[in-house]
């Protein structure tokens, strides 16, 4: 894992002790000496992850965390602060100006280690999934995100599982007005909670008799349901090699008994923050991706969606020597349907033709709506007897039962042409063609019928 790590501090001294330990364990480290440089290196260059000191002249590090958060070209980096020991009031200032984390001087090793490793595990999670949206984008990933800002610090559904019953107890006191706390004494059970239930962050405590917390958190990172789920330890001091493992295993902070509420406060909130993003971000990208294939009045796929799936369709069928075919429908007159009762009743009635369509094909039919009223079913496997009798079953369908709008109804009819793959030199674009072709003898031929070209 070779990340960025910038480290920002006033005296040169301080900054060198730092790189030297980044650069044992072959992190890329870039440094500056005051606020103004660091901010333009985050602008500027890749940064996976900011050490920052918070005393400094001029720009203090509660600033320079203020701004980096605040420029939506930056806010994605993750931002250690370093205090001084045992400054409360500076955590609470850090946590205040969007710290993801913090560190007290002296900078212990195994702390520096672990939270930079797990910021940088999340950044590039992150990562991941903003290029992915800003590739999928069709309409801007900025525009998706900030159309509905994920939540940040309302009370956070966490999961803790804990053997000891007073232990417990006292988790569940620290983190009043923080987490919507469930606890559970068995490590199985917690387990197949975690699974079940929409958790943002799971607490597991090492203190159990007669069990390895560690395969816990194992058998959680490879869930698939619960594969980002934050994963926190309560370790007992002392338990550094098991911290460490759990960190390769993939848990994503920890804290030592005795526990400081504030700490403990912090690093979960941390957690949450950033699942909340990349929940955010994952269904932002899931959501572009159906946003560039459906069609938003009907729901039924687009044209875009066809042109690059019916080529698909048409080389397996050609491939496996399997029949298949294809329906263009075309309302009759709607153009009086606009006429007579306003655009709007041409949308509804547009809506509940795609909903009889989609009920009268299979769920493997690709139905889409070409443009205005007219809709192309592909049938996969199916021949041409076959498609004639289920292009006839739509025009009945749609010819049988007025529709109803606002109290209206509207007897609406439909042609439909129908074409089946040929074997030979057949292409998507013949076959378009004849379905094509097929349609206009249906209409030419008084409509509300269906015409079939099976050659
Ligand atoms: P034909 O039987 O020959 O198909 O007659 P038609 O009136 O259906 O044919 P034409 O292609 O002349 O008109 C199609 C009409 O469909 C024109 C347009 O107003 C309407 N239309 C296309 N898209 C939409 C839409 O999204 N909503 C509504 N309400 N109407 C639409
Ligand atoms: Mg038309
Ligand atoms: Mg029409």
């Amino acid at each position: 894992m070779t990340a960025r790590i910038l480290v920002v501090d006033d005296i040169p001294a301080n900054v060198k002790l730092l790189e030297v330990r980044l650069l044992a364990e072959y992190f890329d480290v870039v440094t500056a000496t005051n606020g103004a440089d660091a901010l333009e290196i985050c602008e500027n260059g890749k940064v996976d992850v900011v050490l920052l000191d918070v005393m400094m002249p001029e720009l203090d590090g509660f600033e320079v965390c203020r701004r980096i958060k605040a420029d939506p070209l930056t806010s994605h980096i993750p931002v250690v602060m370093i205090t001084a020991l045992d400054q409360v009031s500076d955590r609470i200032r850090g946590l205040e100006a969007g710290a993801d984390d913090f560190l007290t001087k002296p900078v212990n090793d195994l702390q520096l280690m672990t939270r930079v490793r797990s910021l940088v595990r999340l950044k590039m999670l992150t990562d991941e999934l903003r290029l992915r949206a800003s590739t999928t984008r069709n309409i801007g990933i900025e525009e998706l995100l900030s159309r509905k800002a994920p939540e940040s610090d309302s009370i956070a559904k966490v999961l803790l599982i804990d053997e000891q019953q007073a232990s417990g107890a006292r988790v569940k006191k620290l983190l009043r007005g923080t987490a919507d706390l469930d606890v559970v004494k068995d490590p199985q059970e917690g387990f197949f909670q975690a699974a079940e239930e929409p958790y943002e962050c799971v607490i597991v405590s090492t203190n159990f008799v007669d069990f390895d917390p560690l395969r816990l958190c194992s058998q959680i990172r490879s869930l698939d349901r619960t594969r980002f789920l934050p994963i926190m330890l309560i370790a007992n001091e002392g338990e550094d090699d098991r911290i460490i493992r759990g960190l390769e295993l993939g848990i994503n902070d920890y804290v030592t008994r005795p526990i400081d509420q504030q700490e403990l406060t912090a690093r979960l909130r941390t957690q949450v923050r950033r699942k909340r993003y990349n929940d955010h971000l994952r269904a932002s990208v899931t959501q572009t991706i159906e946003m560039a294939v459906t069609d938003a009045l009907t729901g039924l796929h687009n044209r875009r969606y066809l042109d690059s799936h019916l080529q698909t369709l048409f080389d397996r069928a050609m491939a496996r020597r399997r029949p298949l075919s294809l329906m263009i429908t075309d309302l009759d007159r709607f153009k009086s349907v606009n006429d007579t009762f306003g655009h709007d009743v041409g949308d509804e009635v547009l809506r509940e033709f795609a909903r009889r369509l989609r009920k009268n094909v299979r769920g493997i039919d690709l139905a889409c709506r070409f443009g205005g009223e007219e809709f192309v079913v592909v049938m996969p496997d199916t021949d041409a007897e076959i498609a004639e009798k289920v292009a006839e079953r739509v025009r009945a369908e749609i010819a049988d039962m007025p529709f109803v709008v606002g109290g209206k109804k509207i007897p609406i009819t439909v042609s439909v042409g129908v074409s089946s793959l040929k074997r030979g030199t057949d292409s998507v674009t013949d076959l378009m063609k004849r379905a094509d072709l097929a349609l206009y003898e249906a209409k030419t031929g008084g409509r509300n019928r269906v015409v079939a070209k099976a050659a």
